[in-house]
């Protein structure tokens, strides 16, 4: 088996991966980053950008005075009845690096806005970048390269190698075919992700139903949860996941913002604008945004709105629990169809049809705008039928059956114009199901024994901690990655450093 050597060996190119391969190269040592894609960025590159930090240059400018003292207590609010399951040590670990990894990040060309609110928070913490989330993966990357971290894209790690009881590398195969093993003189780091895109993991920790749901990432499979695993790794809370949530499907034309490469000049003259500029003027730029990657308030099914499949057909009770019935329809799909007085009542605050929580709220008026693809009008009923493609009959029927038996306290459905948004799928977010850590970030067996050579980090390596809240994912990403990428390269024995 060909077979090259390093000092450190990093599985996953997300935010954990390029913060450890950084920290290890930084003090000296040979590193190979694997990533299976054909480019580093995962979930990091999926997410909308927030990290939640005390003590930022952003909370100085706005006068806050924060701690991560008074970070650590306002993270149990938002672990609610979770809270006895979380990792303490960990949230300790995560709240007295955030300012840190701001900093760092920025020194890395990385671009925030903010700070916002999000209660619980008592003061405002949340930082969103600019100009997207793709600006993680860009910087680090580049800096990454610069340190000499040989970065090999298309390359899926599919086995931990064993020494005795020692991790000593990996083996990977090319997408061009070759199989090789990558040994590390230090130490592993395992930070491919979570296991949204899994369904046996997800079937195993949550049910079969859970399973079939996509996920918005689909190729974070669990990888280093299985592999970890056939060592005597454990997965700590692998129940707690983000989701299954309704989501519009993508957008077929670009978008925008989401496009704009992730240059440190532009970043900073957008978080100019940000600043400077009158909210009215930026609007129309955030909803762009916000309508491409967001889904549907349930308030719209409070108010009366209903979700009907490709064949016209009501398949499930909107209060209940939609989410999973809309993953059993055909093509997985759904539209949500309303009549004018809804459309109406969701034009204006506090109505909403999506929310990027402290970033802005979109409308309907904005995905009339932004989303020609999934935004349905029609006088009649059968008109809105042909725009969403589905049987018209059937959809007549649906809603005449829906107004005389099917809906309960809500108001019928008839006045006109019909609308409907869609289609939604329902999608897994993430999980935070993690391989159980030290805080040393080593890989522990179930009796707490450390599996040695073997780190984790990101989503992997989440240990039991509860990242409840916007912003608190990527932070534990970046900060754990520096963390298990030091201490991997700690791990070089002195002859060989
Ligand atoms: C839509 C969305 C929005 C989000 N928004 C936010 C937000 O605003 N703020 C926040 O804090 N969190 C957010 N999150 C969560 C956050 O993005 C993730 O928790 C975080 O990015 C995880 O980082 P990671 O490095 O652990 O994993 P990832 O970024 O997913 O990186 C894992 C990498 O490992 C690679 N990999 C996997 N298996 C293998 C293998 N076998 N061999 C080689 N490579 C492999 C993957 O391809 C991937 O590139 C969001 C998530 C999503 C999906």
């Amino acid at each position: 088996m060909p077979t090259d050597v390093f000092d450190v060996v990093v599985v996953g190119g997300g935010g954990a991966g390029l913060a450890a391969a950084s920290e290890a190269a930084r003090l000296g040592r040979s590193v190979v980053l694997l990533e299976k894609n054909p480019e580093p960025g995962g979930s990091t590159s999926w997410s909308v950008g927030s990290i939640t930090a005390t003590n930022t240059p952003h909370q100085k400018r706005a006068g806050i005075q924060d701690t991560p003292q008074e970070h650590f207590e306002d993270l149990g609010r938002f672990a609610g009845s979770l809270a006895p399951r979380d990792n303490l040590a960990l949230r300790r670990i995560l709240v007295e690096h955030t300012n840190e990894i701001v900093d760092w990040l920025m020194a890395h060309g990385v671009v925030f806005v903010g700070p916002v609110p999000e209660p619980p928070h008592r003061y405002d913490r949340m930082h969103n970048v600019v100009p997207n989330s793709r600006s993680f993966a860009y910087h680090l990357a580049r800096h990454c390269r610069s340190l000499g971290v040989d970065i090999r894209v298309h390359t899926h790690v599919s086995r931990l190698v064993t020494e005795g009881k020692r991790v000593i590398g990996v083996e990977a195969r090319h997408a061009g075919g070759a199989v090789r093993q990558f040994h590390a003189r230090g130490g592993v780091v395992l930070a491919s992700g979570d296991y949204s895109g899994d369904r046996t993991l997800k079937t195993e920790f949550v049910s079969a139903d859970l399973g079939e749901v996509d996920a918005v990432n689909a190729t974070n499979t669990g990888d280093g949860h299985h592999m970890a695993r056939e060592l005597g790794a454990v997965v700590l809370n692998g129940d707690v996941i983000s989701g299954p949530i309704m989501r519009f499907i993508p957008p077929t034309r670009a978008n925008l913002l989401r496009e704009l490469p992730p240059w440190r000049p532009l970043a900073c003259l957008m978080a100019w604008c940000y600043e400077h500029l009158p909210p009215w003027l930026l609007r129309p730029f955030l909803m762009s945004f916000l309508t491409t990657a967001l889904g549907a308030s349930p308030n719209l099914f409070k108010h009366g709105a209903i979700l009907v499949n490709g064949s016209g057909e009501r398949y499930t009770d909107e209060l209940g629990n939609p989410n999973l019935d809309t993953a059993k329809q055909p093509g997985r799909m759904a539209w949500i169809v309303f009549d004018d007085e809804i459309a109406q009542r969701f034009s204006a605050w506090p109505n909403y049809v999506s929310t990027a929580p402290g970033v802005a709220y979109a409308y309907l008026a904005d995905y009339r705008r932004n989303r020609s693809d999934i935004y349905h009008q029609s006088g009649t009923l059968l008109g809105l039928a042909r725009s969403m493609g589905v049987p018209e009959e059937s959809l007549a029927r649906t809603l005449e059956d829906y107004n005389a038996t099917g809906r309960q306290a809500r108001a019928a459905l008839a006045t006109p114009p019909f609308y409907a948004l869609g289609p939604v799928k329902s999608y897994v977010i993430f999980t935070d199901g993690g391989l159980k850590v030290s805080e040393r970030l080593e890989v522990l067996r179930g009796d707490g024994s450390v599996i040695e050579g073997l780190y984790a980090a990101g989503a992997t390596g989440q240990g039991g901690l509860l990242l409840e809240g916007h912003g608190h994912h990527l932070g534990w990403a970046f900060i754990s990655g520096r963390i298990a990428g030091r201490n991997a390269a700690f791990d070089v024995p002195p002859r060989a450093k």
